[in-house]
C-alpha cells in the first residue's frame, strides 16, 4: 500500500489527554476536508509503503506511535496497523471514516468538524471556531472520557478569552467536565 508521507518524527504529544507522552508522530499528507486554519502542508511528502514506514519507526526507539495528518483515515491502514503492531498506537482524525477503526486502534481522537453520529472514542476536541454551547452540548449524548475545546489561533490571535468563557458556562451544565486543549507544542516551538 502507499501512503502520502509528510514527515515521521519522534517527539511529546503536545495536546490533548496523553500530554507529555513520548511518541513517534507519522503524519500523512492530504485530506477529505479544507478547513482554512489547517497547518499542514499537503503537497510535501514522500511515497511509502508499509515496511518503508516500519524501518522509519525503527529507528526512532519508542513503543508508542500517534497517526496524524492531515487525515491518516483517507488510506486504507490496515496493512500499516498490522506492520506496526507491537506498539501503542493512537490517531488523531476529523472523524469522517473514524468508524472502520473502532476497537482496532489504541486510543482514538477525533477533532470533528461537521456533526457526528454514533461516536466511540477516547477523545474529543472541538475547535472554537465560533462554537456555542449547543455545539458542545450535542456531543454529550456520547460516552467520551476525555472532552476539550481547542483554542484557536488565526493571524496571530488566540481566542483564549472566549474559549474560557464558553468552557465556563457549558461546564455549568455537564457532569464529566470539558477542558481546554491548546497546542503546547507550537509555544515550545517544537514538532
Ligand atoms: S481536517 Fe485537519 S487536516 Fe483536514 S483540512 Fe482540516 S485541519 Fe487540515
Amino acid at each position: 500500500m502507499k501512503y502520502k508521507i509528510n514527515e515521521i518524527f519522534k517527539s511529546f504529544q503536545g495536546e490533548g489527554a496523553n500530554l507529555g507522552k513520548e511518541v513517534i508522530f507519522i503524519r500523512f499528507s492530504g485530506c477529505n476536508l479544507n478547513c482554512e486554519w489547517c497547518d499542514t502542508e499537503h503537497s510535501k511528502y514522500n511515497e511509502m509503503n508499509e515496511h518503508d514506514i516500519l524501518k522509519e519507526v525503527e529507528k526512532l526507539n519508542c513503543k508508542s506511535i500517534i497517526l496524524t495528518g492531515g487525515e491518516p483515515t483517507i488510506y486504507n491502514l490496515f496493512p500499516l496497523l498490522f506492520l506496526l503492531k507491537k506498539y501503542w498506537i493512537g490517531i488523531e482524525s476529523n472523524g469522517a471514516n473514524i468508524k472502520a477503526f473502532y476497537g482496532k486502534i489504541d486510543y482514538i481522537a477525533v477533532s470533528p468538524k461537521r456533526k457526528m453520529f454514533n461516536l466511540k472514542v477516547d477523545e474529543i476536541r472541538l475547535v472554537n471556531d465560533n462554537l456555542n454551547i449547543d455545539d458542545m452540548l450535542y456531543y454529550e449524548k456520547f460516552d467520551i472520557k476525555n472532552k476539550f475545546i481547542s483554542v484557536l489561533e488565526k493571524d496571530g490571535y488566540f481566542n483564549l478569552k472566549e474559549t474560557f468563557e464558553l468552557l465556563g458556562k457549558v461546564n455549568e451544565k455537564v457532569k464529566n467536565k470539558w477542558r481546554i486543549n491548546e497546542q503546547y507544542h507550537k509555544r515550545l516551538k517544537i514538532k
